[in-house]
């Protein structure tokens, strides 16, 4: 356990503490029609860990950390005074076309949007027809990301690209896997204004040093949750800027408890920008219900930033069934110990 995080006594306080909740998506999301957590109510609020159930321990340890430095952790950094609110973009899944316009409603006032591209399943063409229909909904004035996951080959995201770059794309999240490929993509789409971000390269691989030592990225896209909580997403983002990678704060499917987290983190490394990128944070429209009292839902762009406080009745109607809530239980009994050996570090 770090040092900031005590007054964890034991195993089952925490599962006292805890609840396992599953959520119904209004769009389906990574193949999920359902979002399955474990929310942890500690002194300091409640704390989420949402690691993807299929994800193995070592790595949903890391997510852990992050719920219990949200529940336990007394001296985390808070939002800057006087920010309120931080700008989103909107995150457009693997949807038909004649989705998009629909889905596009549900984002008011924002100015950036996100595009899954690549997903198992879809062809290019599926991709192209999409963004081409998001495009029209957007309107030419909202900046256009795509998020290949990592998914395609060099050759797969080179033709992609080529196809892609007449919906005016801002960045291209993780088209390829490594970073010797990220730094011969970036070479081949000079003078096309498309940009590169890292996402998958920080948070599964730890390359940040790698993608700034060979200048494979413009921008780093860092999440709370997968990244071990805001402390070290922080200090990640610390020395992305100062490597002079735009930072762009982004999240894992969560609900309103672990957004607030990264809209705090967006909160203190917008504060420090000039132009802040706007934050992958505006999914709570995913769900068909949230688990606090004021859901952070999209307004002018933008969601609050705030405390979360647990709204029990909420819960009540999203909680898992008991199966699942053991299996989150033995979940915890074996990450536990993970955390507390510093993993995270
Ligand atoms: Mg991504």
């Amino acid at each position: 356990m770090g040092p900031h995080i005590s007054g964890i006594t034991d195993i089952n306080e925490l599962i006292e503490r805890s609840y396992v909740v599953s959520i119904p998506l209004r769009m389906p999301f990574r193949g999920l029609t359902h979002r399955e957590v474990m929310l942890i109510d500690g002194p300091e609020g409640p704390g989420e860990w949402a690691a993807f159930t299929e994800y193995p321990d070592n790595v949903a340890a890391k997510w852990l950390a992050a719920a219990l430095e949200q529940a336990f952790d007394d001296t985390v950094a808070p939002a800057p005074a006087g920010v309120e609110k931080v700008a989103v973009n909107a995150t457009f899944p693997a949807l038909d076309p004649g989705d998009g316009a629909a889905w596009w409603k549900k984002f008011p006032g924002v100015k950036a949007a996100k595009v899954k591209v690549g997903e198992p399943g879809q062809l290019l063409i599926d991709d192209v027809a999409r963004v081409n229909a998001i495009r029209q909904a957007v309107g030419p004035d909202v900046t256009l990301r795509l998020d290949a996951n990592a998914r395609w080959s060099v050759s797969e995201a080179d033709k992609a690209l080529f196809m892609l770059r007449a919906f005016d794309i801002d960045y291209v999240e993780q088209p390829v896997s490594t970073v010797d490929e990220m730094v011969y993509l970036k070479r081949q789409l000079r003078g096309t204004g498309i940009r590169l971000a890292a996402d998958e390269l920080i948070r599964q691989s730890g390359a940040l040093d790698e993608v700034i030592d060979k200048r494979a990225a413009d921008i780093a896209v860092l999440k709370v949750s997968p990244l071990g909580g805001i402390r070290p997403t922080l200090a990640l983002a610390q020395q992305a800027q100062d490597a002079g990678l735009q930072v762009v704060i982004s999240s894992g499917l969560e609900t309103s408890v672990g957004l607030s987290w990264g809209a705090r983190a967006a909160a203190i490394v917008g504060y420090q920008t000039h132009s802040p990128l706007a934050a992958g944070l505006g999914t709570a429209v995913f769900f068909e219900s949230d688990v606090v009292t004021q859901p952070l839902k999209v307004a002018a762009g933008s969601i609050p930033v705030n405390r979360p406080v647990l709204d029990p009745r909420k819960i009540r109607k999203v909680i898992a069934a008991e199966e699942r809530t053991t299996w989150w239980q033995e979940r915890l009994r074996r990450c536990l110990p993970m955390v507390a050996n510093g993993l995270e570090s």
